[in-house]
């Protein structure tokens, strides 16, 4: 039997972590392109648009004219891009609840794990969120609403309160579990190194998303997928994305390296607490997992295309495996690290043709989860 693979393209749609980058650059330019290759291959994909960043933006678009014009044409982005088919859904950076703007910058001050927030005012920043999302489109389909949540920095377990709030807003699953990932950052704790479910779709113990219940629970987990890249493609690819960042920064003006985002930011937003040169902690970030477990994000931005198509037979493999006829698939990608849209453009052509594999939007998964075309996972009771 060969498994049905629903296939969604989500991809986290934000400034950089530190509220640096135009979103001009960053965001509405790269979603256009993603759009248009999306369309030229009948793809509906999903953004999961931040919305604590706007929130930001509307708060200080009276002192600042120019924020409002961006403002504006985030709105404008979101809403066309829902016009043409595709998806927008939740994800929350609560990094920004106390943004600051002073001297054309923005400063964050704000603790970037939603975990370390007390129940009231997480319930503040996603009802908040949800809310101007939900507002925001409506008015071009009354039924829209939100039903998915990627939490900013995968931060949803453990917490004693955080899917008990997702469910009480009508969240129909979360998709912030990645199984395999650890991070001991400077701003992020996180290890999910020993997740029980990491494939399938699965009802979360309601304190702990890494668990898998032994019963119905009121949300549903879907673990964005990872998958391990053969050494060779991996490595072969890192080196290039290195020599590659090495080379933009000495070719781009000084304004563009403002804006820029290279594998160094991408590296300095993960950075691991100890205090280590760029160099190293680009290897850190880079290389050493990989050459340990070669565990990778199913990120599209951070792979090049035979890492993609590593990605899709393990995809397969886990699949046919799990011996369901039907399976949803979360992938990932981030429009503001994408630097060569040929891979993704390859990759999308080939998915789209094959003949087991279809695209879902987010809302999509949550109307076939509810209706009970994949499977959820219970764990068996204890004690049998
Ligand atoms: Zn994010």
């Amino acid at each position: 039997m060969t498994p049905t693979i629903y296939l969604a393209f989500v991809d986290d749609w934000e400034l950089s972590g530190d509220g640096s980058g135009d979103p001009r650059e960053l965001q509405f330019r790269p979603m256009r392109e993603l759009l248009k290759i999306y369309n030229a291959h009948g793809v509906r994909g999903s953004f999961n648009a931040e919305v604590m960043q706007q929130l930001a933006f509307r708060r200080f678009q009276h002192q600042n004219p120019p924020l409002k014009a961006l403002a504006d044409e985030w709105d404008a982005a979101v809403q066309e891009t829902f016009r043409q088919g595709h998806d927008i859904q939740l994800h929350t950076h609560p990094q920004w609840s106390d943004a600051e703007y002073r001297n054309d910058e923005w400063h964050l001050a704000g603790d970037w794990s939603i975990l370390n927030y007390p129940l009231n005012r997480a319930r503040q920043m996603i009802a908040g969120s949800k809310e101007y999302l939900e507002n925001l489109l409506r008015p071009l389909d009354p039924n829209y609403r939100c039903v998915s949540f990627r939490s900013g920095s995968w931060c949803i377990a453990p917490s004693t309160y955080l899917l008990s709030l997702l469910a009480e807003m009508g969240i129909v699953f979360d998709m912030s579990i990645v199984g395999g990932v650890r991070y001991q950052t400077r701003r992020i704790n996180l290890d999910y190194t020993n997740c029980e479910e990491a494939f399938v779709p699965f009802y979360p113990m309601m304190t702990d998303a890494r668990r898998v219940s032994d019963k119905v629970e009121p949300i549903i987990c879907v673990p964005t997928n990872h998958f391990y890249g053969s050494r060779r493609k991996t490595l072969r690819h890192h080196l290039s994305k290195i020599v590659g960042g090495m080379k933009s920064r000495i070719t781009r003006s000084p304004a563009q390296a403002k804006t820029d985002r290279t594998i160094e930011s991408y590296g300095h937003e993960w950075a691991q607490t100890n205090h280590a040169s760029i160099a190293s902690r680009v290897y850190e970030k880079g290389l050493v997992p990989y050459i340990k477990g070669k565990h990778l994000i199913s990120d599209l931005a951070q792979l090049n295309y035979p890492l993609m198509r590593e990605m899709l037979a393990s995809i397969r493999r886990r699949a046919r495996a799990s011996e369901h006829p039907a399976l949803p698939v979360i992938l990932e990608n981030h429009t503001k690290d994408i630097q060569d849209f040929s891979h993704i453009e390859r990759f999308v052509a080939e998915v789209s043709k094959d003949p087991d594999v279809k695209c879902v939007t987010l809302t999509e998964l949550a109307k076939e989860l509810r209706n009970g075309k994949f499977p959820i996972k219970t764990a068996a009771p204890a004690g049998r």
